[in-house]
């Protein structure tokens, strides 16, 4: 489904993405662990089509997307710090992207419904972004981003605000949710326990490149480098 060729990103005189291969095939869920800097952001961000490779390709299907735009490549984005819009209520957030596609309003009502119920506020569609709970906001934002259908679901820290109890429990429910709606998923965390639990292949990062990739007992129990290790936090 995703394929990077060689892409490398710049800002100034720093390289954020160092010729980056990387094939995702369609339904699995693959996620990006690296530290604080390692550019899991900005490989999100040009996959998106939010910033240009300064050299190689980003292929969705198998078709350059370089002068595809951000609306037509059919990915989802859920942000890091997930960007809910304060002055809408639940619905209307989950509403947005469907507003911007042009669909009627009772087409927006009915799939607000059914992606309120997909992540477990069935009643939320009138409530206050404002009053709900970090691990509400961060299910509303998810239901914005699958809202249109993404072939591919690009999540940025996830659950990056939440505290470790909800973590484990939401990112069984992510895996599981993923699974039944066969979406395609690439996540970046900088929580190993989150990414092993959540994917089906890991991705590790370091200064703009991949460290390792494999299935996350393989790169649990065959780290490919000191780096790798270290970074799993085996010290010695
Ligand atoms: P974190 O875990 O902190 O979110 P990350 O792995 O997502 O880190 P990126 O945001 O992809 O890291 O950044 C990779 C590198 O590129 C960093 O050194 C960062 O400072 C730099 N960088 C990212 N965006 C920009 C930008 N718009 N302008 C200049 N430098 C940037
Ligand atoms: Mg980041």
């Amino acid at each position: 489904l995703l394929t990077l060729d060689g892409v490398t990103v710049r800002f100034g005189s720093h390289t954020a993405l160092d010729a980056v291969r990387l094939d995702v095939a369609e339904h699995e869920i693959v996620s990006v662990l690296g530290p604080s800097g390692s550019g899991k952001s900005t490989l999100l961000r040009v996959v998106a089509g939010l910033g240009a490779p300064d050299a190689g390709r980003v292929l969705l299907d198998g078709a350059d997307q370089a002068a595809v735009p951000v609306h037509r490549r059919g990915v989802g984005l859920m942000f890091q710090d997930h960007q809910l819009f304060p002055q809408r209520d639940v619905a209307g957030n989950v509403a947005f992207g469907l507003r911007m596609r042009g669909a009627s309003r009772a087409d927006q009502a009915a799939r607000v419904a059914e992606l309120l119920d997909l992540v477990g506020l069935p009643d939320a569609g009138g409530r206050a972004v404002a009053a709900l709970s970090g691990g509400e906001q961060q299910r509303v934002a998810l239901a914005r981003a699958l809202a249109p259908r993404p072939r591919l679901l690009m999540l940025d820290e996830p659950l990056g605000q939440l505290d470790r109890g909800l973590r484990e429990r939401l990112v069984v429910e992510l895996r599981a949710l993923f699974n039944r709606l066969g979406t395609t998923v690439l996540a970046v965390t900088h929580d190993q326990g989150e990414a092993f639990a959540l994917a089906d292949r890991v991705v590790v990062m370091g200064g703009g490149r991949i460290a390792q990739t494999g299935t996350p007992a393989d790169v649990w129990q065959r780290p490919a480098s000191a780096f790798v290790a270290r970074f799993l936090g085996f010290d010695n």
